[in-house]
């Protein structure tokens, strides 16, 4: 059985959560300093920011199952088109009958 699927890459998701996290601790690093309504603007903007990206980047094509020559593979690809992040992973066995 061989599929395709589209994810979120963790990598990518890493830097945005980091990139998230960053501009919220400097925004509340300013309170007292901004006046109130730019203070509540600038939190309102942050905390707009989604808590992940919004899209999957992360391609993976896989295939699993028995071959015609009694051997079991998994074949496992997936690569970010964003970063270029990428994980191959390829295992295959004699099965005895
Ligand atoms: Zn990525």
């Amino acid at each position: 059985m061989s599929a395709d699927n589209w994810m979120h890459c963790p990598r990518c998701a890493q830097k945005h959560t980091e990139y998230r996290e960053r501009e919220l601790r400097t925004i509340k690093a300013l309170y007292g300093i901004l006046g109130p309504d730019e203070y509540a603007a600038a939190m309102k903007r942050a905390n707009a920011i989604p808590e992940r990206p919004e899209e999957p980047t992360f391609k993976e094509n896989y295939d699993i199952g028995m071959e015609p020559d009694d051997t079991f593979i998994v074949a496992y690809f997936g690569r970010c088109t964003k970063c270029s992040y990428s994980h191959t992973f390829n295992h295959k066995e004699d099965v005895p009958l």
